[in-house]
């Protein structure tokens, strides 16, 4: 399987290294669904590989591949709750920036 670049992997699992929550964007990921630190992006990301998930998932807008992806994983009720409260931890995914040491 083909990455497509599609960005699900980038807003629906939680990110232990980035502290982002289950079902939140990542801060990193540009409008354009590419990884602005990609240079720098965890190890978790870097070892990240498109599988069968990625053609499970597939739907033609980003809402619904997100969505899809959490039901496959039984997560939904769980990124409902992360969004209802906010999203606070994404400060410290917001941290990495380009060029930080
Ligand atoms: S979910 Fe799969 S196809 Fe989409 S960006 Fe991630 S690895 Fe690529
Ligand atoms: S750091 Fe880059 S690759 Fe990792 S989740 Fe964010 S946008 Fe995706």
């Amino acid at each position: 399987m083909e990455c497509t670049r599609c960005g699900a992997c980038c807003v629906a699992p939680d990110i232990a290294a980035l502290d982002k929550p289950l079902g939140l964007r990542c801060p990193h990921l540009t409008e354009d669904n590419l990884c602005s630190v990609y240079e720098r992006r965890p190890q978790v990301c870097r070892s990240y590989e498109a599988d069968e998930v990625c053609r499970r998932i597939e739907a033609p807008t980003l809402e619904e591949r997100v969505r899809k992806y959490l039901d496959l994983f039984g997560l939904a009720a769980e990124a409902e709750a992360v969004s209802q409260g906010g999203c606070g931890s994404m400060r410290a995914a917001r941290k990495l920036r380009p060029g930080d040491a």
